[in-house]
């Protein structure tokens, strides 16, 4: 049996100082390696209904696992608070994630909330939310109501019994696609359908995934398994290079690479030969893309995360039920930010065994994807 672990939920980081002086948000803020603020991804709560097994493994989240208290989870309000704090910073995209989203109660209230902030320049914010789709077919007409604009749908097969394998609480394939279908059907659209490829797992469903989501409205994109977190045992050959998955489906499906969207995409784009469509490739572990990072992460508990792999956050929500006025939050998010030099996908090492380093790191349910 293989030993527990106790996953970290933070390092202990000092506290977050209140800034002695304020200044004024320019919206040109920039981090050490000149990388400018765009993206905030806000966890919504830290709890989940599936149990996949490279977030959230049964072993670790079972009974006795202690999810954060009521009174820990940053309100709405707080949540809409500093939101607007990094919008004045240059965010113009926010994506609502966790745990799963969708358990958060009320959350077309929080989507309704942020759909009133703009950005300096007057432009609305792109507003979207990262799901495992379980709840999308009851809840994406409300979402869209709310002011949501798009979804992301993680799916990891079609064929069932490997699906539920990697969900672990036996969750059926057809109700995710019948969440899809609901959210396209909104118009919550375009669509992505995130794939995490697991050696050994589900590396079989790539073909089919892959010709399933051929000619139809919704974007798949194929994710390398990261080494995320302290709890999924990650090992390198686990991993399947996107490269690999190019080579995979254009044997049977040609494709040609397209040019990005806009500078600091994360997903490598490629268009079927045929014209049927596009899929897209997440490298994070072979093809590291720091360099154009632009996302800062908020957790469910209000802790500001600088990076993915970081093994601590900066404890905003003490600021926030401090005292500290909108200024002095906006002064250290600054400051923080200024201080920014997280590369950690650049500069992760393997080890002769193919494992990552043993740093621990936050885990992905806890700060989101
Ligand atoms: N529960 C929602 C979901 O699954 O879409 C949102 C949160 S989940 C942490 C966000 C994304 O992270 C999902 O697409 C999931 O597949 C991905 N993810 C989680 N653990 C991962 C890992 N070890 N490697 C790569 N992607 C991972
Ligand atoms: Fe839950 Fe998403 Fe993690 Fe799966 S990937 S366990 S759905 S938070
Ligand atoms: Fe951004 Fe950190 Fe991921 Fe690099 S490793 S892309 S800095 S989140």
């Amino acid at each position: 049996m293989s030993e527990k672990i106790i996953p970290l939920r933070d390092a202990r980081l000092p506290p977050t100082p209140l800034p002695s002086a304020v200044e004024a948000p320019t919206g040109l803020l920039a981090d050490a390696l000149a990388r400018p603020l765009h993206d905030l991804r806000i966890s919504v709560t830290d709890r989940c209904n599936f149990r996949c097994v490279y977030c959230m493994p049964k072993e670790v989240f079972d009974k006795d696992y202690q999810y954060l208290p009521h009174s820990a989870v940053l309100t709405f309000e707080e949540i809409v608070r500093i939101a607007r704090i990094f919008i004045a910073h240059g965010v113009e995209k926010i994506r609502l994630t966790g745990g799963e989203p969708l358990l958060r109660k009320d959350i077309e209230r929080l989507v309704a909330m942020l759909r009133q902030l703009d950005t300096p320049s007057g432009r609305p914010i792109d507003l979207t939310l990262t799901t495992n789709g379980s709840l999308l077919a009851r809840k994406a007409r409300a979402l869209k109501e709310a002011g949501l604009d798009r979804v992301t749908v993680s799916l990891d097969a079609l064929d069932d019994a490997t699906f539920r394998r990697m969900n672990d609480v036996d969750y059926a394939v057809e109700d995710v696609l019948r969440g899809l279908d609901a959210a396209h059907a909104a118009g919550l659209g375009p669509i992505k359908v995130n794939m995490v490829v697991k050696r050994g797992m589900n590396d079989g469903q790539v073909l089919p995934m892959a010709r399933h989501f051929k000619d139809s409205p919704f974007i798949l994109r194929f994710i390398e398994y990261m080494d995320v977190g302290a709890s999924n045992g990650w090992k390198m050959d686990e991993v399947i290079p996107s490269a690999d998955i190019v080579r995979m489906i254009s044997a049977e499906m040609p494709l040609v690479p397209l040019d990005a969207n806009y500078s600091g995409e994360t997903a490598e784009r490629w268009r079927y030969a045929d014209g049927s469509g596009e899929v897209g490739m997440i490298s994070s572990v072979t093809r590291a893309f720091c360099s154009s990072c632009t996302r800062a992460r908020l957790s469910t508990e209000g802790k500001l995360y600088t990076c993915l792999f970081a093994t601590g956050g900066h404890d905003l929500r003490a600021l926030l039920r401090g005292g500290a006025s909108d200024a002095q939050v906006s002064t250290a998010v600054a400051q923080l930010w200024r201080a920014r030099t997280d590369r950690y996908s650049e500069t992760r090492t393997i080890n002769t065994e193919g494992l990552a380093p043993a740093a621990r790191k936050v885990e992905m349910s806890y700060i989101g994807g």
